[in-house]
This record gives structure tokens, sequence and C-alpha cells, in this order.
């Protein structure tokens, strides 16, 4: 067993760190400030290459392996958690189902741009009255006869990229079941599709630089090509789509997670109460303690789902597992960080007021910590826990 990163993964990991701290990190506070999506930004990590990492170099991607993701949103994340979102919806929900279900043409098509980081993807599954209970989906699709095309109507709510993003994955409904469930499949949606508009964006508690808004669709008109995966099969993609996503989401945890220990170790050791440093005290240096061991362990169940993916073994327990740990990890430790600060954490002159606020997002997204420990307990006791 060797649990050290092989040299190309730490040659990636320092790379990013080093490009993110000196090209990145000094503009951080005024994008977060302004609620400014940051394009450029997101440009230069698409030169970097660094938006389709996991991603086939044949399909315009870097060719490295999960691992590499993983490291690569941790980094991103641990310098600005906006931007890790932001990362992590293009690659695992823009790229994912394209790298799942794309059909060779759709891949040169749509993936390509994606993985050389020249469009922005996103991915709209959740709606208004449809979160944890995605099957629940009211956007249809209909197949309009006389020329062939997808006809899609409704809406979605809290999509990531939204307005920035030139090509979305979106699910409809497309028919019922013979179970009398709703049919769902996955559609790729140019953002310029006539009847596709984006709705309100959403003003949110932290990840103030990253977009989350509504996709509107009015009888938007996709051809039949832009069907991704056979009809029917959007609810097992988004599935495996989910399991993936959350290796990415458990990363940006950890990295958020970092950053708050990172700031607070320095801080325990430089401010003086009593006379003395305030990580003398054992009650403040007992909370380091917890922070950097509760980091270690979600970091180890993060690298190894991602470990099992790049192995081709089953990792979706693992990733279910590693999220639900990292992502609560990461708003325990964020939490902490502000409790070592004291009054300095509470005001906007230190960052861990917006690691904790960026923490929170990731006991949510792509399935909450209750959704986490149903599909842990469905896996575990082969039964339908609900
Ligand atoms: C910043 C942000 C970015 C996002 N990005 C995207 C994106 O890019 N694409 C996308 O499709 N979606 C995205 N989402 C949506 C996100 O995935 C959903 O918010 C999430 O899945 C929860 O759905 P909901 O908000 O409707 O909450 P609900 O499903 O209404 O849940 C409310 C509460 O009920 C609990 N609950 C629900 N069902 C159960 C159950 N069966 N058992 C126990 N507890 C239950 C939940 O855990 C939660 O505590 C994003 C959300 C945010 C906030």
């Amino acid at each position: 067993m060797d649990l050290d990163l092989s040299p190309e993964h730490v040659l990636l990991q320092r790379t990013i760190r080093d490009f993110l701290a000196a090209e990145v990190a000094p503009v951080v506070e005024e994008h977060e400030r302004a609620h400014r999506f940051p394009s450029d930004i997101v440009r230069r990590l698409g030169t970097m290459g660094w938006l389709g990492i996991p991603i086939a170099e044949e399909d315009g991607g870097a060719g490295l392996d999960t691992l590499a993701y993983a490291i690569a949103v941790e980094e991103i994340s641990r310098a600005w958690g906006s931007l890790g979102i932001i990362v992590a919806a293009h690659t695992s929900l823009g790229c994912g189902p394209l790298v799942i279900a794309g059909t060779a043409e759709q891949k040169v098509r749509w993936l390509r741009p994606m993985a050389s980081g020249e469009v922005l993807g996103g991915y709209g599954l959740t709606e208004p009255g449809a979160g944890s209970d995605a099957g629940g989906t009211r956007t249809t699709a209909r197949l309009d006869e006389a020329d062939g095309c997808w006809v899609i109507d409704g809406g979605k709510r809290f999509i990531t990229n939204a307005g920035q993003a030139g090509t979305y994955i979106v699910t409809a409904r497309t028919g019922t079941t013979d179970k009398g469930d709703a049919e769902i499949s996955a559609f790729i949606v140019p953002a310029e599709t006539p009847g596709f508009s984006i709705g309100r964006l959403e003003d949110k508690l932290g990840l103030h630089a990253s977009a989350t808004g509504e996709l509107l669709f009015d009888g938007a008109r996709v051809p039949a090509e832009n069907l991704l995966g056979e009809r029917g099969q959007g609810f097992r993609m988004f599935l495996k789509i989910l399991d993936g996503g959350r290796i990415s989401i458990g990363a940006m945890a950890l990295g958020l997670a970092q950053a708050a220990l990172d700031a607070s170790v320095p801080y325990a050791r430089s401010r003086e109460q009593f006379g003395r440093p305030i990580g003398s005290f054992q009650g403040v240096a007992f909370m380091i303690a917890d922070m950097a061991t509760e980091i270690e362990a979600a970091r180890s169940l993060v690298y190894r789902a991602a470990w099992l993916k790049d192995q081709g073994r089953d990792y979706g327990l693992a990733a279910a597992e590693a999220k639900l740990f990292a992502s609560e990890v990461s708003s325990r430790v964020t939490n902490a960080a502000i409790q070592v600060h004291g009054g300095y954490g509470y005001v906007t002159d230190y960052p861990v007021e917006r690691f904790m606020r960026d923490a929170k997002l990731t006991e949510i997204g792509e399935g909450t910590s209750q959704v986490q420990r149903l599909v842990i307990a469905r896996k575990l006791l082969d039964l339908r826990v609900v």
C-alpha cells in the first residue's frame, strides 16, 4: 500500500497551488464583494488545461485521472470556493454526461470545446419542485414529428454557471414508463437556443462570485441529435453523474476546510491574550488538533473514492461516504476557524467567515447530507430506506 501521491500528482498540485497564489488570490475578495463572476480567470484556467482534467485527450481534455481532478478541485477551492464550484460543475456535471453518453459526433461538437476550456458547461437537473426528489422533474420535452425537433417546456432552479455557460445538459420528462414513473431523458441545450433563457440569479449565503440561477424553457427547440444517451435513460445517467460529482464536491469541501486550518494555525500562534499565544491554551490547541485530524480523514475518503473510480471499481458507496463526511467536516472545521479567530473571525477582515459560508453549500449540493445517508444506507442494507 502506497499512500504517497505520484510525482505527476504532486507536480499538478504544486502548479495549481502556485498559479492560484500568484494570479488568483489577490483578486478573490474584490470579486466576492462585487458578486462578480471571474470570467477572465475561468478563461485562463481553460488555457492551462484545467477545465478538462479527467477528460481524454482525444476529447479535448488533459487526459489525467480522477485523483488529479480531485486534487485540482481541492487546490482551487482552497484558494477560492466560488472558482471551485464553477470548475466542478463545468467538469463533472457539464462535461460528465457527454463523457458517459455522448456519441462520437456529440463529443466532437459539444464535449471538445468544453473540455478544452473554450466553452463553459452547466447541468440542469434541479427544479423548484424537484430537488432531492429529482425523479419529480416537471420540465417536459416533446418530439415534434413535423421537423423532428425536441420542444422543451418548464424550468430549472439553482443551476451553477447559469448565464455563463455556453452549453447546458438538462433533464426533462419525455413520457411515462410502464410502471407509471416519469420517463426522463437528457438533452444538450446550447445557450443561444430559441425559447431558452436565463431567469433570476440567486443571491446566496456564500460562493458569491459563482453564478446560480434559473434556466427557463418556453417551447425551446433542439434538434433530434441533441438527445443525449437513449430516450428514457436520463434518470440512470444522472445517478451516475452524481456519483462522480460527489467526489468533486468532497474535494471542494476539503479545500475549504484546509484553507480554514491554514488560516487558523498562524493566527493561533501570533494572537496573544493573557500574555501568551492563544494556541498555547489547550482549548484552542485542541480545536486545531481536531481540525487537522478531521481534514486528514476526509482527504483519505475523497482520494480513495477517486482512486476506486480510476481503478474501474465500484465507487458509488465510497463517493457518497466521502462527500457526506468531507462536507460535514468542512462545515465543522470552517466554523471552528471562526472560533479560533474570535471576533476577528466574525468580521470580513479575515477570510474565515467566507470559508464557512462557502462550505455550507457542500452539505446541500449534489445530494444533501440526508440524501447521502440514504444512498449509503440503501447500499449497505439493500433495502428501500426512505
Ligand atoms: C449554490 C447551489 C448550486 C447548485 N448547483 C446545481 C446545479 O448546477 N445543477 C443542479 O441540477 N442543481 C444544483 N443545485 C441544487 C441542489 O442540488 C439542490 O438544492 C439539492 O439537491 C437539494 O434540493 P432542494 O434544494 O430542493 O432541497 P429539498 O430536496 O427540498 O430538501 C430540503 C430538506 O429536506 C431533506 N430531505 C429531502 N428529502 C429527504 C428524504 N427522503 N429523507 C430525508 N431528508 C430529506 C433535505 O436533506 C433537506 O434537508 C445547486 C444548489 C445550490 C444552493
